[in-house]
């Protein structure tokens, strides 16, 4: 019998590392090389065009027509210099990753070939908006999508291709990609939390979202990827007995980085600055062959494409090193799985953090203002921030017995944790008597300068509070990190926004404007409470307390996603003005159907690898067993013989067992899936694949990984969790 598996392991174990390809000089000599930023801008524009261009990243105005024939021009010609041919509106629809559709810079000018590239076609196209995911927008209306350049990203050049950073837009101006509701929400936490600012530094005019994100990931041989069905179709595997060691000794985390890696991990940085990525981080994650990359933050939207140019950067350069990124959330069971930290802020114009404790009583203040409102906005909608996350992917990860559950709650560390509750402690909160500043200063001024520097880290919280920023931790390493900046930002933008209100009412009842917002706080302290947790949020008695304080504890994709269109959010979402009620639907019936076909295509995936593997494989094995039975009866005597046989007799019931439960369970499994197909309402489906579909996914592992043990391993025919964890 040929045995792929035992090639692969020995292809991918004999192989060496692949030397990167780092240009001469320093990584600042080549960084943004392959971007047309505002260096490049001023080289191949007219000061003015540059001006209009800066002022519309800014201020948002619209780029002239006029103007964005010359950009479109200039632009062409720093590309043509770059080696492209060929332009691309790239835009991030709501499948995974970006699109591109390239059209070549040339055109007929009547008598010749020559390379145009006109203002239209850099500011807008025309795409077929039915073939992407519209939630049946396209049904009641034209098919047609709109693309539309997003100045405030910068174009850049990949391989041939200059690639526009677009929104992506029904012909009836409904949203269908990430970047248009992501700009509408940093547009809105902008206004809401400029206004509030107001009350303490009137010089501030605008307030930026910051993102930075730590994207995990594992790496597999790509030989052995290969001949694993699960990891090819769906980015995780389906079955595998746990390896005996995998992540017990935690000696992989900060490990030595090994050889192939790290010249995987160069290849992918030196690509990253190119792409102005500042990559700052690198290392080995918790569970073996899994690992991290993380940059310095920046403007979310911006970082919100770099993270896109990442993922696909990390995919193609991967393959050189004969390697396959998985950046599914839970691709191994038993070891940890793939978040993608979304480390989130807010920040001024004027350089202040706002979740920066400050260095006097009014910085302070301003501190503990938007830390509780954050703290109050994520509590009212921690359903809505986890329905912000849920996947079919990341639902292995959050929710899944030996993961961390799907409950939203903040971590805030010791320190802050005292300083909010000593604000409402009636005891101390009689002497922050407004008439007397200095006793502000005990409450508010005494934040402790050590916090910047605070080690004070709780790695089981969904959503932790670091220092200067929140650690939204629930996030799943291959999704878009918009989806979850939206939520957060339209709701921290509503929660601003209602402060706001409640503070103007009691200045304009004649309170001093310091007396009535530390009110609001307080108020605010008191009621979100529940939301604030600082203990192990992996144990199971969190799950109890989780769901006595009210916290919405349900770990069903396709239910979580209703936080989406309850009556609370599609209020934020209006009001702020980040989505219809029309959109939301749509996108809950995209990811309805995206939920379906992962199951879907998981369930079939499985059943073909159980009967065309391990069923085969099993049988095989069984009949060697048999055979030798059968034979113990030709050389002893029968009682002897039979005595001689027992293990073996034991053994083959249990593999016949295993193999009856797996054809029944997939006969079953197979029932189930036909019975959800039919199903018409997405929500319904969707139900369905998760409730009846799904438990037999697990199911059928465990008969599958109970298999695992007891066949002649060398005649196994998948490569084993050691393999695919150990070998680099
Ligand atoms: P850790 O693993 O300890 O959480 P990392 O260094 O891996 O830290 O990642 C921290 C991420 O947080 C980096 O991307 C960093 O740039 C980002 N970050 C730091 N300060 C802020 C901030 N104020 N706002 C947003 N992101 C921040
Ligand atoms: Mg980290």
């Amino acid at each position: 019998m040929i045995s792929l598996r035992f090639d692969a392991v020995k292809e991918a174990f004999n192989r060496k590392a692949v030397q990167p390809e780092v240009p001469e000089g320093c990584s600042s000599e080549y960084f943004g090389k392959n971007v047309f930023d505002i260096e490049k801008m001023k080289k191949y524009l007219n000061a003015d065009t540059v001006q209009a261009i800066q002022d519309s990243i800014n201020n948002g105005t619209t780029l002239d027509r006029n103007l964005a024939d010359e950009v479109a021009a200039g632009m062409m010609k720093w590309a043509i210099e770059m080696g492209a041919t060929h332009y691309t509106h790239w835009f991030q629809p709501l499948t995974e990753g970006t699109a591109e559709k390239h059209d070549s810079f040339i055109d007929y000018d009547g008598h010749n070939v020559i390379e145009n590239f006109s203002g239209k076609l850099l500011v807008q196209q025309e795409s077929d908006a039915s073939s992407f995911p519209n939630g049946g927008i396209r049904n009641t209306f034209e098919a047609r999508g709109y693309t539309a350049w997003d100045t405030s990203s910068p174009a850049f050049v990949v391989d041939d291709t200059l690639c526009i950073p677009t929104i992506f837009i029904s012909y009836t101006g409904e949203s269908l990609d990430y970047k248009t509701p992501l700009l509408k929400s940093i547009q809105a936490v902008n206004k809401a939390a400029t206004d509030v600012c107001g009350y303490f530094d009137s010089n501030v005019k605008r307030v930026n979202t910051y993102l930075g994100w730590e994207q995990e990931y594992f790496l597999v041989d790509e030989s052995l990827y290969a001949v694993r069905p699960d990891l090819m179709l769906t980015d995780r595997t389906l079955m595998g007995h746990e390896s005996a060691k995998n992540q017990q000794l935690e000696d992989h985390y900060f490990g030595a980085i090994p050889a192939r890696v790290t010249a995987f991990m160069k290849d992918v940085e030196t690509e990253g600055y190119k792409f102005g990525i500042p990559l700052k981080t690198r290392h080995n994650e918790v569970a073996p062959n899994q690992f991290e990359f993380a940059p310095i933050f920046g403007e979310a939207n911006l970082a919100n494409d770099q993270n896109q140019l990442i993922m696909t950067l990390m995919k193609k350069i991967a393959s050189k090193h004969h390697f396959r990124v998985l950046l599914h959330e839970k691709p191994f069971a038993g070891v940890n799985g793939s978040g993608k930290h979304n480390n989130w802020s807010l920040g001024t114009d004027t350089g202040i953090g706002l979740f920066t404790p400050g260095k006097n009583e009014k910085e302070n203040l301003q501190f503990i203002t938007f830390l509780v409102n954050v703290l109050m906005a994520v509590y009212k909608n921690n359903a809505l921030l986890k329905a912000s996350v849920m996947t079919a992917q990341n639902e292995h990860r959050l929710g899944a017995n030996e993961a961390p559950p799907a409950i939203i709650s903040v971590f805030l560390g010791s320190q802050i944790s005292q300083i909010l509750d000593n604000l409402v402690d009636d005891t101390t909160s009689d002497e922050i008597t407004l008439k007397d500043k200095r006793h502000i200063c005990l409450g508010i001024a005494n934040v402790p300068e050590v916090l910047l520097d605070n080690t004070d880290r709780n790695r089981t919280s969904p959503f932790a509070f670091t220092g200067n920023r929140f650690e939204f931790r629930a996030v799943g390493s291959s999704a878009n990190c918009a989806s979850a900046i939206i939520a957060l930002n339209s709701v921290v933008a509503a929660q601003l926004t209602e402060f706001k209100k409640s503070v103007d009412y009691l200045i304009s009842q004649g309170k001093r404007k310091e007396e009535a917002i530390l009110e609001i706080v307080k108020q605010y302290i008191k009621e979100s409470k529940p939301i604030r947790f600082d203990g192990n949020g992996y144990g199971d008695a969190w799950k109890e307390e989780a769901k006595k304080r009210g916290l919405d504890c349900n770990g069903s994709t396709p239910e979580v996603i209703d936080a989406y269109t309850s009556e609370q959010s599609l209020k934020i979402f209006e009001d702020m003005h980040i989505f219809t009620k029309k959109e939301v639907q749509a996108r809950n019936e995209v990811k309805w159907e995206v939920y379906s076909k992962k199951i879907q295509i998981e369930s079939r995936v499985l059943c073909d690898m159980a009967m065309n593997h391990i069923i085969p494989v099993a049988s095989g094995y069984q009949s060697l067993l048999l055979e030798k039975v059968a034979r113990m009866k030709l050389v002893f005597p029968a009682d002897e013989a039979a005595k001689l046989s027992e293990q073996d007799l034991d053994l083959i019931k249990n593999i016949a067992a295993h193999i009856q439960l797996i054809k029944c369970e997939s006969d079953a499994m197979t029932e189930a899936r036909k019975i959800a197909n039919g199903l018409t309402d997405g929500r319904t489906k969707a139900i369905a694949y998760h409730n009846n579909v799904l438990p037999y996914l697990n199911s059928i592992r465990n008969a599958i990984d109970a298999l695992e043990l007891v066949v002649d391993d060398g005649m196994w025919s998948l490569p084993k969790y050691r393999e695919l964890l150990f070998i680099r």
